[in-house]
């Protein structure tokens, strides 16, 4: 059973299909994810055991910590500026940034928080868990200020960011998969002939076999190099966690998570998150373009252990309790290992290079 605002969502679908025709997966994931009335980010909180995943920062402090110690040893490569702008892209609760501002009393005062979130019901939980600290909202770059240097984070913000999906169908034809309605009105993908349109030209990939499917996101792409440009302009580093690869290749990673649990895209439309594996090395390539510096894209598993994870969480063993201390072995295995979050998850930083930097953590 769909919820009241999922059957709402599913109705503005049926009318733009049958106004505009079969859309692209990535109008389909801005309707479904941001539409400002029943959008699935827009109207809950969907993190948690209650909800439908669980993030990082959400599994344990230790997260937030680490990536505190990378940006505070950043700040002060730079000469510790001050103000500096602290900006988070999709916070989600808030977590991830209290955890950071915990790590420095030096870099917390320094710090101007700013957060890029679309969602007023997870804006309302940040205010909760930042309620300490003077915060602005934005939900573009543009009201980004610019007077400062820049320190930027986004854990599990670029894979909630719209993409499209091509299908190669043999030489020299692309189709772009679609959302359309059956003749039962029932959500279905279809396949559009792209006529002379190839989705991969300028990407550095060799043709696929038929039937492959490539991802491309502009929004993504456009993203970057808003900050990137940012980062040229003002200075300064950050970093960008995500599900995802660290080459450009081929293959259908667009999925939906409900109550913890892989579902089909389109069987829980407004009441499952969306996500898909971000392309790393298409976001590297922006970076190269706005000359900023880019760091290797490594597993957040290898990040975390060559910042110090674990070297945290035994000072964190020492005073706690034996409940506590498995709970920490638990975190630090989700967090870090292969079959975990260990590999699948990438971590790529990005700097300026008017300082000579050199990010800790990639080697
Ligand atoms: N970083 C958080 C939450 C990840 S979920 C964590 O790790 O727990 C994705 C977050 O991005 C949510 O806060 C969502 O509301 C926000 N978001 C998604 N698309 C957005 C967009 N286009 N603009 C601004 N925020 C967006």
């Amino acid at each position: 059973m769909s919820s009241p605002d999922a059957i709402q969502l599913q109705k503005i679908l049926c009318d733009t299909i049958s106004r505009e025709g079969a859309i692209g997966v990535d109008h389909f994931m801005s309707l479904v994810l941001g539409h400002p009335e029943y959008g699935y980010y827009m109207r809950r909180d969907p993190f948690g055991v209650q909800g439908d995943f669980i993030t990082a920062p959400e599994i344990s402090q230790l997260f937030g910590e680490m990536i505190g110690i990378w940006l505070v040893d950043m700040w002060m490569q730079m000469g510790q500026p001050e103000p500096f702008i602290l900006l988070e892209a999709g916070p989600g609760r808030g977590t991830l940034m209290a955890d950071i501002l915990r790590v420095s009393k030096e870099f917390c005062a320094a710090a101007q928080i700013h957060l890029l979130e679309m969602s007023p019901v997870l804006g309302k939980k940040q205010k909760a868990a930042l309620g300490a600290y003077k915060v602005n909202w934005h939900t573009g770059f543009s009201s980004v200020p610019d007077h400062a240097p820049i320190f930027f984070v986004a854990n599990e913000f670029f894979d909630a960011l719209p993409f499209r999906q091509f299908v190669y169908r043999g030489l020299p034809r692309w189709c772009e998969r679609k959302i359309e309605l059956d003749s039962n009105y029932k959500f279905t993908f279809v396949e559009h002939d792209c006529g002379s349109f190839d989705p991969v030209a300028g990407l550095n990939l060799s043709l696929p076999e038929i039937g492959k499917v490539v991802e491309i996101s502009s929004e993504r792409a456009e993203f970057m190099a808003q900050l990137a440009r940012k980062i040229k302009v003002q200075n300064g580093a950050g970093l960008i966690i995500d599900y995802g690869h660290k080459f450009s290749g081929y293959g259908n990673t667009f999925q939906a998570l409900y109550k913890h649990t892989k579902v089909d895209v389109l069987s829980h439309i407004g009441d499952a998150d969306f996500t898909s594996h971000v392309d790393f090395a298409a976001l590297k390539n922006v970076c190269t373009k706005f000359d900023i510096e880019v760091s290797d894209i490594i597993g957040q598993g290898d990040f975390l252990r060559n910042i110090g994870i674990y070297l945290r969480a035994e000072h964190l063993a020492k005073n706690a309790s034996a409940q506590q201390r498995g709970t920490l072995e638990k975190s630090l295995h989700r967090l870090t290992y292969s079959g975990e979050m260990g590999t699948l998850f990438k971590v790529m930083g990005i700097y300026s290079h008017a300082n000579t930097l050199n990010p800790a953590g990639f080697n």
